[in-house]
């Protein structure tokens, strides 16, 4: 185990969260030589939508989920798809990807003229519906793991899905505040889509 100068366990162990509850995926892949890892992209996601709590999104990030569970889970059948973080409703903080290796959630993208947002991004899911509200909870788990990757990070960049694929996702949606992110971190408007944002 890494230790720090105080003997204390090191926050990051190779792109490892130390808050974090790890759960491997095997849904990741290298990224890319030289990947300037500048940008934070956050989702919302709730299985199926609108429903929380249960370990359904822990499954399907590590390719367990039973898709005859629920009709919804149908319509998504063999999906392969992960992301570095997952915070639940109660804040409770979840890591399935290495932050050094690519994670699968932005999909067909594209942000601050560079495409394809997996090879340079870390992603962080929200249990939550898009449009809906998040928990307080939720922000402060957030708060805390957005600044300890910008300390371990050459972090430039908060956006939603639905900026890094706009017209087709639309996750976190209007009910993210993020003034209230952007207020909690210090980070100035720069770092952040440009308004409107949030409700
Ligand atoms: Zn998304």
């Amino acid at each position: 185990m890494a230790l720090d100068a105080a003997g204390t366990p090191a926050l990051w162990q190779q792109g490892w969260y130390r808050h974090a509850r790890r759960l491997d995926s095997p849904n990741f892949g290298q990224r890319p030589q030289a990947a300037q890892i500048d940008l934070i992209v956050i989702h919302s996601i709730s299985l199926p939508p609108g429903q929380y709590g249960g370990a359904k999104v822990q499954q399907l990030f590590t390719n367990e989920l039973d898709w005859q569970a629920h009709p919804y889970f149908e319509s998504i059948r063999g999906l392969q798809v992960s992301a570095h973080f997952f915070i639940e409703r109660t804040g409770a903080l979840w890591q399935f990807v290495s932050c050094q290796h690519r994670a699968w959630h932005a999909g067909v993208s594209s942000y601050r003229g560079r495409s394809n947002c997996n090879d340079d991004s870390i992603g962080i899911e929200l249990e939550g519906l898009e449009g809906s509200h998040f928990e307080p909870g939720q922000y402060e788990s957030l708060r805390s793991l957005c600044a300890a990757l910008l300390q371990a990070y050459p972090i430039e960049h908060l956006a939603g899905h639905e900026h890094v694929a706009p017209g087709r996702k639309l996750d976190p949606g209007a009910g993210f505040d993020w003034l209230q992110l952007r207020n909690a971190l210090g980070l100035p408007a720069s770092c952040f889509p440009p308004a409107p944002m949030g409700p």
